[in-house]
């Protein structure tokens, strides 16, 4: 029942179809984006273009714009991310107000229910459904905290922590969580879950991994604390469409291997490249080891929800536990930007994806650890010797962004480009 996702039907112009063949070494570019239609790509062409002047030309080996953000409305008229859920949110008046002029948007905010085994129940016993990131409900349907208030619940998590032996700040996932919350919270949210989706224990990842989810002494239940949280109204490829397609300072080819061209040495000239992909992809041929990256699989189903209702009782509903192999299941019908259809109710049934976290895949995360990062420096190293190349975004930058910080980053490698004069007006 599940629709493939389409490629926009809007083309960047009449004269270059984006999907024609990917012969781009007759364009003369300005700057030339690689893997290049999603957040950091798509910012500097369109900053480029707007501020500038310049031409880009943004290649992409896949056949739809947007990388994971990409979304789409299946034939049963559901809004859906073929990569997963993406909540927009954050604290960045400057990404805030750019983000505006590509898109109206809804604001939502994202609360996270976990089915979170009851202590003592065993591997695969009772579970109960409680917010996460924890809150007082949380505790108190957990462990009978009786906490009713902020002041409590900051005694009941002094109570629970234990601070790092070395006496210093944590120096990893477990003692970060171990830390905020104690070892009974950390056995029923965290272990398990990390150990999913990493693919390793918390104690073999960076703190700041564990430290992405808030804990809360208060009843807010919102998965993410930030000022902006929202949803572009029209989904996230119409804003990707809003920011490229119009322009005619930006050629898109999609089906288009930045690798195959570069072997084959029919890149188009151009005066920078904006590189986006695997820092360690750019640098194969050195025979170096090559960094860790996390991929993810999602089942899709189309499940019976009979007048208009929900399979689940939230968006996402994390799984916790050992026992179920999936991180989280998303159910798109809850977001607030679904066409209208489904917004009264009128579509039986409803559209769930079971996210199951994967070693081998397309690259969604960098894995945040001591040894990952040594070896980053060293391809970073590199990067900063590389004439005329910008290396930006989540997979040349090894750095777990949210789109946000993405975006931001990429606005202020824009800067840095102009204030050194590698980019410059054109007259
Ligand atoms: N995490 C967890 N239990 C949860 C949710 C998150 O242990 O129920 C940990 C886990 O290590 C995860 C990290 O917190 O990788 C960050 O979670 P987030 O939801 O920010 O991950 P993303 O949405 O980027 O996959």
């Amino acid at each position: 029942r599940i629709s493939p996702p389409r490629v926009p039907r809007v083309q960047s112009s009449p004269s270059t179809p984006f999907n024609s063949t990917p012969d781009v070494y007759e364009l003369h570019p300005d700057i030339i984006a690689s893997y290049g239609t999603a957040l950091s790509g798509a910012v500097l062409a369109e900053r480029c273009s707007a501020e500038l002047g310049m031409t880009s030309v943004i290649i992409d080996k896949r056949d739809h714009i947007g990388g994971n953000c990409y979304d789409y409305v299946t034939e049963d008229g559901i809004r859906a991310s073929k990569y997963g859920a993406h909540l927009f949110h954050t604290q960045h008046a400057r990404v805030w107000e750019y983000v505006q002029r590509f898109s109206e948007w809804i604001p939502f905010d994202h609360r996270v229910k976990g089915r979170v085994p009851v202590p003592g129940a065993g591997p695969a016993g009772d579970k109960k459904l409680v917010p996460i990131p924890p809150t007082q409900e949380t505790v108190n349907a957990l462990f009978d905290a009786g906490v009713r208030d902020e002041d409590a619940m900051a005694r009941w998590y002094e109570s629970e922590r234990v601070a790092p032996a070395h006496g210093g700040e944590p120096a990893n996932g477990e003692e970060a969580a171990l830390s905020r919350v104690g070892p009974r919270l950390y056995e029923v949210i965290f272990k398990h879950y990390t150990k999913k989706q990493w693919d390793k224990y918390p104690e073999e990842l960076d703190a700041s991994v564990l430290m992405r989810l808030p804990c809360r002494t208060s009843t807010d239940d919102r998965y993410f604390g930030d000022a902006w949280q929202a949803l572009p109204a029209r989904g996230y490829t119409r804003l990707f469409e809003n920011m490229l397609l119009d322009d005619p300072n930006v050629t898109i080819r999609l089906d288009c291997d930045f690798f195959a061209h570069r072997e084959k040495g029919t890149l188009p000239k151009h005066k920078l490249l904006v590189y986006t992909g695997q820092i360690d992809s750019y640098y194969a041929a050195l025979g170096m080891p090559k960094l860790e990256y996390r991929s993810l699989r999602f089942e899709e189903e189309f499940v019976d929800a009979p007048d208009g209702g929900f399979f689940q009782e939230a968006m996402v509903v994390n799984y916790p536990s050992a026992d179920v192999p999936f991180t989280r299941v998303v159910e798109y019908k809850h977001t607030p930007n679904q066409p209208n259809k489904i917004k009264k109710g009128a579509v039986r049934g409803s559209l769930i994806a079971r996210e199951y976290s994967c070693a081998d895949g397309e690259p969604y995360y960098p894995v945040p650890n001591p040894e990952n990062r040594a070896l980053y420096e060293k391809y970073a190293a590199l990067a900063a010797k590389e004439p005329g190349v910008a290396f930006v975004g989540r997979l040349a930058s090894y750095k777990y962004f949210n789109m946000d910080q993405a975006i931001l980053n990429a606005l202020e490698m824009f800067d840095n480009l102009k204030e050194t004069g590698t980019l410059a007006p054109k007259r």
